[in-house]
């Protein structure tokens, strides 16, 4: 057997299963399309879904892929075992209702004995225990002796996923010898260990469940394989683990040197090794297909991988940034099966390097809340951290258990681990019930998985708004039906149709549908999976029928708006690359006839010069009159002209290329100006952002700038009115407004700090000498706090010498003031305590320093028994 590297293996089984008639197809996005039940994509099967269904005519009846994976249900197993990785690479054949048992077992081994040249006796094939028919095959046709074919049962041998199409597997296990072995008793095919290794497995889907377990035969009977790219390699280069293999050990080569560490020194430092060279596989193509770290669904995922990678660096004694130049090692490595990859580069790198600088940053609050929580141990004599602590440790900031112990350890704490595990356990239970599987395709059930899937629709509306075509379908909203009448709601599918489904990030049309005598409303239209136009509405008139020819015509003026928008979509794109950089890919986009938004990746918010170039740019553009040219061409030409695509796009064969002049290039199915000049007039009315990484342009063109324009102006000239004089003048006349406030403001606490003089009278009659200190104790009612100390202040600089208590009731409340000159301080009196002990007469509380103090009081009605009890409690204080 020749030591196969990675690239060839995956290039030899797609060609041997196109030498077998099957289509050899690009591997899917990791981001599932239409499909709830998963979250990544997790197998060469879950994006064929619908041409197992039937739901979507398949290109041909068999097909083979190599099929990007991510599991995150083997995370633990990562980097432990030698064959469990995040990410890897699956390779498949698939049979939709054509070849079934016979052939896919004949295939397989020829296809591991014959053209890899694997040693049919370390091979070991397994079944589902009633499948006598696979059992056959084997012993009989291939002829593998009976004790060499193990029967499991349903956990391990047939797949299924509640309702819908299920059937046995059968598996193929190589036997790497006994040095791998666990050595335990009974060690053989199936054991966890990493002696016997599945590198295949055969699903032949041939039932169908009802989902209470009544199983009846497929009249479509299909076969799904999945084989373990880098298992296979694992097994042609002889080598240990999935991690020796010659893609992945460059990159495992590169994890070593940046750490500055040897593989195969210390088994723990190996562990942190592989997880990292791992994970680092996965975040690239996460981020490569259009994900983008957040706190839920895949965000989540790739931002826990990301996280886990950059701490064990951390572990491994990495102090700079790292992932970045990992990822170099990443794309250079798997560009040629992925150029996503490399086109994607500056965007990758970029948003590694954001995300790995946000978790350092975390990593030190983290240890800060760390520390605070050991503070509170300390504190209430406890030396066991809560699970919940724990978990909040690690779910917020990060913190994998093993870190918080071993923090923790250090200074003789441990922590509650059954109560992590139960919080973690409930966290899991939300995760789970909030992604509910619907059925076998991850959809809502609809009417229209009723409807034959031979059906299809063509788009006619880039050429006509309006036209002539048959009634193909109609279906209530429960029901497919012959005939839809007067106030039933419903849809139509015809042949042809000029109208747009919502795709692409472009509205649908609305419009009517009619005939001589019946009248249908289009609100919105659809597109659903098969090829099929659905126009959504309600009859309003007569009776529409299967079979007959109807005129469709849909809203010109909406359709023209929407127009406008989606062409200055594409001048946006180009301009905000030119302003910001190539790392702006488009992450999302709406257009109807009233505006646009734009989704893009930028990390930060754009400065007012940005987006005003912006605009400049693309105002000039539309002042260019660029004629706007599709053209239809392969996949591969398009990109050679260098047409911008977008993140993880699955495209067909042949793609819509719009132009606009020189300027910009997209693949893009909507439906665009014929000239760059319609757009009229281009204007951003606001920038935001929407998600770590992602912001958001809204923006307006043609007529909807000027509507915003006359609404300002008509607040503008509103806000004049109120203030009474011209828009011209209007800052003018708010400034000077805020003058006279000012003025009138200072004015005011003048009239106010007088009022409180006069509130008082002339005190200095009132002037009493306790054991030779001036005590001056009075009331002036109506009087603030602020004016209460300034009105002190006066009265303590005339006295000279002395104490000064005031007390004014203002508002059913009692303020309170006391003040203590140098000299009376000497002689022992005390503001703070005159205060304390004087407060409680008006049913209140305060105190202060030596010098002065206040209080508050509820009760107005003291205050004369306080100013008599002043002059004892004075006294008490002196020498
Ligand atoms: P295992 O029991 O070893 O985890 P599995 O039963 O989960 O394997 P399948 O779901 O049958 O595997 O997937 C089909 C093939 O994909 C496997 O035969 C194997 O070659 C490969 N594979 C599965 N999981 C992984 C993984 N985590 N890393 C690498 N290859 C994998
Ligand atoms: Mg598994």
């Amino acid at each position: 057997m020749k030591a196969y590297g990675v690239n060839e293996l995956r290039k030899m089984f797609l060609d041997f299963f196109e030498s077998k008639g099957h289509l050899k197809m690009d591997s899917f996005s990791l981001v599932p399309q239409n499909d709830k039940s998963l979250l990544l994509i997790n197998s060469g099967m879950a994006p064929l879904k619908p041409y197992f269904t039937g739901q979507e005519i398949p290109p041909r009846k068999r097909v083979t892929t190599c099929q990007k994976c991510i599991r995150t249900g083997d995370i633990e197993n990562v980097g432990k075992t030698a064959r469990h990785g995040t990410f890897f690479e699956m390779l498949g054949n698939f049979s939709f209702g054509d070849y079934f048992k016979t052939e896919a077992i004949h295939w397989s081994w020829e296809f591991l004995t014959e053209v890899v040249g694997i040693d049919p006796d370390r091979l070991y094939p397994s079944v589902y225990e009633e499948d006598d028919e696979a059992f056959e095959i084997w012993n009989k046709e291939i002829g593998i002796a009976p004790e060499r074919i193990f029967r499991f049962g349903k956990a391990d041998n047939f797949w299924e996923h509640g309702a819908g199409p299920c059937g046995p597997c059968s598996e193929i296990y190589y036997d790497r010898g006994e040095k791998y072995g666990c050595h335990e008793p009974g060690c053989t095919v199936g054991c966890e260990c990493d002696r016997y290794i599945e590198i295949w497995n055969n699903v032949f889907t041939q039932f169908e469940n009802d989902g209470n377990g009544h199983y009846t035969e497929l009249v479509q009977k299909n076969i799904d394989t999945g084989m373990g790219l880098e298992r296979l390699a694992t097994v042609t280069q002889d080598v240990d683990s999935i991690f020796d293999v010659d893609t992945i050990k460059a990159l495992r080569d590169k994890v070593c040197e940046v750490a500055g560490v040897t593989y195969k020194n210390d088994p723990k430092v190996d562990i942190s090794i592989r997880l990292i060279t791992d994970h680092i596989r996965s975040v690239t193509f996460m981020i490569s297909d259009g994900i983008i770290p957040s706190n839920e669904g895949r965000g989540y995922v790739l931002r826990r991988l990301l996280r886990r990678a950059a701490r064990h660096g951390r572990l491994l004694g990495i102090k700079d940034r790292f992932l970045a130049t990992l990822s170099t090692t990443v794309i250079a490595e798997s560009k040629d099966g992925y150029p996503e990859l490399e086109e994607k580069k500056d965007y990758i790198l970029k948003l590694l390097t954001i995300e790995e600088d946000n978790f350092n940053k975390t990593i030190d609050q983290g240890l800060k809340l760390l520390s605070e929580l050991e503070e509170v141990l300390v504190k209430e004599g406890k030396s066991t951290l809560a699970g919940e602590d724990a978990f909040k440790l690690y779910d917020t900031y990060g913190f994998p258990l093993d870190l918080t112990r071993e923090i923790l350890e250090e200074k003789g704490f441990v922590i509650d681990e059954e109560g992590f595990t139960k919080a973690m356990n409930v966290q899991r239970e939300t995760a789970r019930s909030a992604r509910a599987v619907t059925n076998y395709m991850g959809a809502d059930e609809t009417v229209y998985l009723q409807l034959d899937p031979s059906l299809i629709s063509a788009f006619v509306g880039y050429e006509k708004d309006e036209t002539d075509s048959a009634v193909i379908a109609l279906t209530t909203e429960t029901e497919v039906v012959s005939e839809l009448v007067a106030g039933q709601k419903g849809t139509i599918f015809t042949k042809e149709t000029p109208f747009y489904a919502t795709s692409g990030g472009q509205a649908a049309d609305t419009g009517l549908i009619r005939t001589a005598s019946a009248e249908f409303e289009v609100e919105d239209t659809i597109k659903l999976q098969g090829g099929k136009i659905g126009h959504v509405g309600v009859v309003t008139k007569g009776m529409i029928k299967t079979n007959e020819t109807v005129h469709l015509a849909i809203n010109e003026e909406k359709r023209g708006g929407t127009r406008k928008n989606h062409s200055a979509t594409h001048l946006l794109q180009k301009a905000l690359r030119t302003v910001l950089g190539s790392h702006v890919e488009q992450a999302g986009s709406f257009v109807n006839e009233d505006r646009l938004r734009f989704d893009f990746t930028h990390f930060s918010a754009m400065s007012k010069e940005e987006i005003h170039k912006v605009e400049e740019i693309v105002n000039e553009q539309i002042q260019n009159g660029l004629l706007v040219n599709t053209d239809i061409m392969s996949i591969e030409e398009a990109k050679k002209t260098g047409a911008m695509a977008l993140f993880g796009e699955k495209y067909g064969d042949s793609v819509r290329v719009v132009t606009m002049g020189d300027f910009s290039k997209e693949l893009c199915g909507g439906t665009h100006v014929a000239n760059t000049g319609s757009i009229m007039v281009f204007k951003i009315v606001s920038e935001t952002g929407v998600a770590a990484g992602v912001r958001r342009i809204e923006a307006l063109t043609g007529k909807g700038v000027f509507h915003y324009y006359e609404q300002l102006e008509a607040e503008l000239n509103q806000a004049a009115k109120t203030a009474k004089t011209e828009p011209a003048q209007l800052s003018a006349k708010v400034e000077s407004l805020q003058e006279e406030i000012k003025a009138l403001q200072s004015e005011n606490e003048k009239l106010k700090s007088r009022l409180a003089k006069d509130a008082l009278g002339d005190v200095m009659n009132q002037v009493t000498e306790i054991k030779g200190v001036k005590l001056l104790a009075a009331r002036a009612d109506g009087v603030d706090v602020n004016n209460l100390r300034n009105l002190g202040d006066q009265l303590r600089d005339k006295l000279g010498e002395g104490v000064v208590i005031l007390a004014s009731a203002a508002d059913d409340k009692v303020n309170l003031i006391a003040m203590v000159t140098d000299s009376a301080m000497k002689e022992g009196a005390h503001a703070g305590n005159l205060i304390k002990e004087l407060a409680s007469l008006v049913g209140g509380g305060g105190g202060g320093r030596p010098n002065i103090a206040q209080a508050g009081g509820k009760n107005p009605a003291g205050i004369d028994a306080l100013l008599e009890a002043a002059p004892k409690a004075l006294e008490k204080q002196l020498k």
